[in-house]
Formats: C-alpha cells, sequence, structure tokens
C-alpha cells in the first residue's frame, strides 16, 4: 500500500499529473475537489448562499455522496445523481472555494477521504492533504508553478472542453480562488512540513509525472 498526496493551487496540473501517475502505478487516484464541488452544487440547488455558514453546515444532512471507481475514472454521486462534468464550471470552482472554508463542510468531508485511502494504494490531491487528511502519507508533494502558466493551463483546459471564455478572466478567477483558499482559518492551502516542493513552470508533463512516480519509488524502496 501507498499513500501520495498531492496539494497545490490552482492549474499547476495536479489532477492531470495524478490521474497519469495513477494509471502507470496502478493505483486509486482520488480527486478530492470534486466533493466540494458537488457540495457546492448542492448548496446551488436549494438556493443557499454559500458564504452562509449555517444554512450550509444545516443542508449537510440532505446529502449523501457516493463514490465510485469506473477504469480509474472517479464518479461522484449526490443522491444518486451522477455528478459529471456539471460540477466542473468556472462557478461551481467559486462555489466549491466557498463552502470549503466552512469546518462542517471539511468534518463532513473528512471521513469519506481517510476511508478510501484505508482501502486502496493512492494518489490523492487537493489543498489540504499531506497535512490534514493523509499526515502520514509516505510521499508528500506541493505542486506549483508560476502564476501566468497556471492559468494559461487552466485556460487552456476549459477551452478545450469547449467553454468559453477570457484568459483575464480565468486568471483573476484563480487568483481569487487561491488567495481564499490560502487564507482561510481551517485547512488553507499550505505545504506539510515534510512535503517536496516540486515548481513544474519549465518541465512538460511527462517530467512532472517521472518526478512524482521517482518520489513514489523511493518512497517505497525504503
Ligand atoms: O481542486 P479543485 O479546483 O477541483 O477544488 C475546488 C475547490 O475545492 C478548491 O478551490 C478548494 O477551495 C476546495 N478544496 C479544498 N480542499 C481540497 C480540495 C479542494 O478546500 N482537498
Amino acid at each position: 500500500m501507498i499513500k501520495i498526496a498531492i496539494d497545490g493551487p490552482g492549474g499547476a496540473g495536479k489532477s492531470t499529473v495524478a490521474r497519469a501517475v495513477a494509471a502507470k502505478m496502478g493505483i486509486v487516484y482520488v480527486d478530492t475537489g470534486a466533493l466540494y464541488r458537488t457540495i457546492g452544487y448542492y448548496v446551488k440547488q436549494q438556493n443557499i448562499d454559500p458564504a452562509d455558514r449555517e444554512a450550509v453546515a444545516a443542508c449537510l444532512g440532505g446529502i449523501n455522496i457516493q463514490i465510485s471507481y469506473v477504469e480509474g475514472k472517479q464518479h461522484v454521486f449526490l443522491n444518486g445523481e451522477d455528478m459529471g462534468d456539471k460540477i466542473r464550471t468556472p462557478e461551481m470552482s467559486m462555489y466549491a472555494s466557498a463552502v470549503s472554508a466552512i469546518p462542517a463542510v471539511r468534518a463532513f468531508l473528512l471521513d469519506t477521504q481517510r476511508d478510501i485511502a484505508a482501502r486502496n494504494s493512492v494518489i490523492m490531491d487537493g489543498r489540504d492533504i499531506g497535512t490534514v487528511i493523509l499526515p502520514d502519507a509516505d510521499v508528500k508533494i506541493f505542486l506549483t508553478a508560476s502564476e501566468e502558466c497556471r492559468a494559461r493551463r487552466r485556460y487552456d483546459e476549459l477551452v478545450a472542453k469547449g467553454q468559453k471564455v477570457a484568459f483575464e478572466d480565468v486568471l483573476n478567477e484563480m487568483n481569487q480562488r487561491d488567495k481564499q483558499d490560502s487564507i482561510r482559518e481551517v485547512a488553507p492551502t499550505a505545504a506539510a512540513d515534510d512535503a517536496v516542493l516540486l515548481d513544474n513552470t519549465d518541465m512538460t508533463f511527462e517530467q512532472t509525472v517521472d518526478a512524482v512516480i521517482a518520489l513514489a519509488e523511493k518512497a517505497q524502496n525504503k
């Protein structure tokens, strides 16, 4: 069993890198952002203000989240409904960021994340995996890149999905969300003390994947 934690700001490539590493190593890729996005989706559906901590906390009782993995792809079900790409919009990013700052939301998702890691070898990406969710992870990586580079990747990703967005808006949204995520009181985006800092601004995707696998192999051979 191996547990790999990848944290970092938006657009660093955490999810694409983690997905590729998982496929190469034959382990499970857990996208924890999808869980916060799912709660954001429910909050919007219920017409609740995502900044209203009490109202958000009170609505959690109506949420049942199930996760399944089909051919390496994670599916998140909200009360039986497969979230698919519905949670992948810029609006849902902001909802996720707002609800993720609420302690009750983080507590609600804690066991779900730890249970998956207890039952499988995983590479889990998020903001607080190395610091809070899996403090005993075998490998902890804080993946980052320059602001311009991260915004460009996020922009290209959205355009490839057919979404009409302006680069400036993507950059501003990314910065606002990263700031919000890193200054919040509970579980802010942070590198664990024992995390390896990996800046992939000047690295290709393959080089980043190889670097993560090398760190995992090193940990396994210890
Ligand atoms: O990674 P992704 O962009 O899908 O995450 C959406 C939002 O969910 C982040 O901006 C962050 O606010 C929140 N999040 C979090 N902790 C995690 C993963 C995501 O707070 N482990």
